[in-house]
């Protein structure tokens, strides 16, 4: 797992399998773990980096409801996961999945037997929306008025980020301009429609549209898979996801997929995948 300091407020972890990202980001007496590594020893050593880096850990987020996503509260047992209501409502209906992914992987790659995975009472957190940290607020707190004299509070912004599957939510930091925008925008997968899971290229395309403007004014973009990229890389991989996902809304069949990423044994089976779902049998 590497590990990248993107602002004296922000550090992000990348997983060694999927280069799956972990954001945390703290206000002074606060901090947020958006999302999760995958092995255990990388969830082992998430507590005491962050302890040692003085980040306080009051609550875990999600930007979706992929098993890979949901790992935190392995790494901290105590806190409360928090997540989109549409993230929230997915779960809710998908009751164990997550856990039954989690046993399959574990299987298939020989992982020894880690402790089961409870996600406790989920949060459902308003989309669009704001969160506070910093200012002993804790997860699911609205937006209050500071007393005159107290430092400024400081928020994330929440809005949809769907498409990928039909639930997803993207974290917008403003007072560090980093964006952390879940399975969009990843230099090492192609966009993914998991239209099981209610994904969809128009819903996909949207979340781009929307994702946009804070693409351009970032200083980081941190995808739910590979490392941070500056906001010119992510403007890049944003216009050539569109123009695939578009070919795939047109006719599946002759979409090829983004050049920068495609010629993997695996980009191309997601390729397939995604044309499969899209023709009609
Ligand atoms: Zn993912």
């Amino acid at each position: 797992m590497r590990a990248v300091a993107l602002h004296e407020d922000v550090i992000v972890f990348v997983s060694d399998v999927w280069q799956t990202t972990c954001t945390a980001v703290r206000g002074d007496d606060e901090g947020f773990v958006i999302d999760s590594p995958v092995y255990p020893e990388e969830l082992r050593a998430l507590p005491e980096v962050l302890e040692q880096a003085e980040f306080p850990v009051s609550g875990l987020l999600a930007t979706h409801g992929d098993w890979d996503h949901l790992l935190g509260r392995l790494a901290f047992p105590g806190a409360a996961l928090g997540a989109g209501e549409s993230t929230v409502a997915r779960l809710s209906s998908e009751l164990g999945q997550p856990q039954r992914r989690l046993r399959a992987f574990d299987e298939e790659h020989y992982v020894p037997e880690r402790p089961p995975l409870g996600l406790g009472s989920l949060q459902a957190l308003p989309v669009p929306g704001r969160l506070e940290v910093g200012t002993g607020g804790g997860t699911g707190s609205a937006g209050s008025d500071p007393g005159a004299g107290a430092t400024p509070a400081r928020e994330l912004e929440l809005m949809p980020a769907d498409g990928h599957t039909g639930d997803g939510t993207a974290y917008w930091l403003p007072w560090a301009r980093v964006l952390v925008c879940g399975d969009y925008l990843s230099p090492v997968e192609i966009p993914m429609i998991t239209a099981s899971a209610g994904g969809s290229p128009s819903a996909y395309r949207a979340t781009l549209a929307r994702l946009s403007p804070l693409v351009g004014r970032a200083e980081w973009v941190v995808p739910g898979h590979g490392a941070p990229l500056s906001s010119r890389r992510a403007g890049e991989i944003l216009r050539e996801d569109d123009r695939y996902l578009a070919e795939l809304e047109r006719d599946a069949t002759t979409a090829r997929p983004p050049a920068s990423r495609g010629g993997t044994v695996t980009q191309k089976r997601i390729h397939d995948d995604n044309v499969t779902s899209l023709t009609p049998a």
